[in-house]
C-alpha cells in the first residue's frame, strides 16, 4: 500500500469536503459486539456491505465510506492511525470488535487461491473460532505477517478488551460475496456463529 495521504482523521477532515465521505453508525447498546469497516464505500469495495450483513439487526456497526468520484484510496487512513472519534467511542464499550477490510488477491505464483480471508488481530480466541467456522462453511483462511493486525493501535485492538480481529478479504472473494447472496449469507453466518461461540465462552 502506498503512503497514506492523511496520517489521521483530523487531517482528512481539515482537507476533504464533507460530501467526499460518509460515516454510518448503528448502535445497539445491548450488544457487546461491534463490526466495523474503516475503509468502506469506494475505498475497499464491498466491505461496508459485508460489515452490515454480519451485524444484521443485533450487533452494532460502523462504516467509514469513501464517496469521491475518483482516488478514493486517498481516504484510506491505515488501521494503526485510524482514529475517527465516533468509531473509537463505539468500540470503547464493546468486548468484541471485528474489522472488515479488503486486500488484493495473493500473487498467483505464491498462492493459487484467490478467494481467501487473512485473519489478524490480537483476539486469538475469536480468531480460532472464526477460522474453524469459515473453514466448516467451505471458505479458505490464512494468516500472514503483512496482515497480522497485531499492533496495539490497530483499530480492531482498541475496543474494551484491547484486542479484536481483522478480516482482510481478497478482491475476488469480495466480488463473489457481492454477486451471490447465498454465498454472502454463508460467509456472514459463519462469522456470526463464531461470535456467538465466543460470547458463550466468556459467560
Ligand atoms: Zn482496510
Amino acid at each position: 500500500m502506498a503512503q497514506d495521504t492523511y496520517r489521521n482523521f483530523k487531517e482528512l477532515q481539515d482537507k476533504e469536503p464533507r460530501n467526499n465521505y460518509n460515516i454510518v453508525e448503528k448502535r445497539r447498546n445491548t450488544s457487546p459486539v461491534a463490526i466495523i469497516a474503516p475503509h468502506g464505500g469506494k475505498i475497499e469495495y464491498h466491505t461496508s456491505l459485508i460489515c452490515k450483513q454480519i451485524a444484521k439487526h443485533d450487533y452494532s456497526y460502523y462504516c467509514f465510506e469513501g464517496k469521491r468520484h475518483n482516488k478514493n484510496c486517498e481516504l484510506h487512513i491505515t488501521s494503526t492511525n485510524f482514529d475517527e472519534p465516533k468509531c473509537l467511542d463505539l468500540i470503547s464499550s464493546c468486548n468484541i470488535v471485528v474489522a472488515i477490510h479488503g486486500c488484493k488477491n495473493p500473487q498467483s505464483d505464491r498462492n493459487p487461491q484467490s478467494e481467501l480471508t487473512y485473519l489478524g488481530g490480537k483476539d486469538d480466541s475469536l480468531k480460532t473460532e472464526i477460522r474453524s467456522r469459515l473453514e466448516e462453511s467451505g471458505f479458505s483462511v490464512d494468516e500472514c505477517a503483512k496482515f497480522s493486525g497485531s499492533h496495539k493501535d490497530n483499530i480492531c485492538n482498541r475496543g474494551a478488551r484491547k484486542k479484536g480481529v481483522q478480516l482482510e478479504i481478497t478482491r475476488t472473494l469480495r466480488n463473489k460475496l457481492k454477486e451471490c447472496p447465498d454465498k454472502l449469507n454463508r460467509y456472514t453466518e459463519a462469522i456470526r456463529a463464531a461470535i456467538r461461540d465466543e460470547i458463550g465462552k466468556n459467560r
